[in-house]
């Protein structure tokens, strides 16, 4: 919503209903968790113009000491690197944004990806660098959380064909795996961020019945 310094108060007292003020990706996170059906551990990494992300353990999430743990949008991965919207150089945001895509290109993402079926080269020289440094923001969080990494967002919708890619690039950054069968794409790929906050409601009622 581009606003900063804004009381949550301030946002809510119009709205004539029950309110529930959730961060998107970490309602994204209990989504994910709650249409698997698995009391998991699991990182959720949500692939959209802002890069977020949430920490569930066993189904739950884990919000840290200051309401802002699973921001991966913002782990540095290459000091000095490219502007990020949050200020700094080298967060993993810039590299793997669709943003990216759109400043190079001037393309929606269904040209893009249609583009690199199509093998243009530039396309395919950006999607793989994006896949790089998606692997290296995946495997520091793997190296920290060691859970599933599930990534989510418009981004991931597009992703499928180039997961097992995504999977090698991990498998070659990191040596204490075997396999990189821990990245996954969501099983919600749309509308997940609604369905998270609504869990809120559903959690209550039944809590009431
Ligand atoms: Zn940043």
């Amino acid at each position: 919503m581009n606003l900063k310094n804004v009381q949550m108060e301030t946002l809510i007292r119009g709205i004539p209903y029950p309110v529930y003020v959730e961060n998107d990706a970490t309602a994204s996170g209990h989504a994910e968790c709650f249409v698997r059906g698995e009391k998991e551990n699991l990182a959720y990494l949500s692939l959209e113009y802002g890069v977020g992300g949430s920490v569930m353990i066993a189904g739950e999430p884990y919000s840290g000491d200051d309401v802002k743990s699973g921001e991966f949008g913002h782990i540095c991965i290459e000091p000095g690197g490219l502007l990020c919207t949050c200020g700094k150089h080298g967060c993993l945001e810039p590299y793997i944004s669709p943003r990216r895509i759109d400043a190079a290109f001037g393309v929606s993402l269904d040209e893009f990806f249609k583009g690199v079926e199509e093998h243009n080269a530039d396309y395919e020289a950006m999607l793989y660098d994006m896949l790089r440094h998606l692997a290296i923001g995946i495997n520091n969080i793997r190296m920290v959380l060691d859970c599933k990494v599930v990534l989510g967002g418009f981004l991931s919708e597009y992703l499928q064909p180039y997961l097992h890619i995504l999977r090698q690039y991990v498998l070659s950054g990191n040596p204490f795996l075997s396999d990189a069968d821990f990245v996954q794409l969501s099983v919600v790929p749309r509308h997940i961020t609604p369905i998270g906050a609504g869990l809120s409601f559903i959690r209550d009622f039944v809590a009431g019945v």
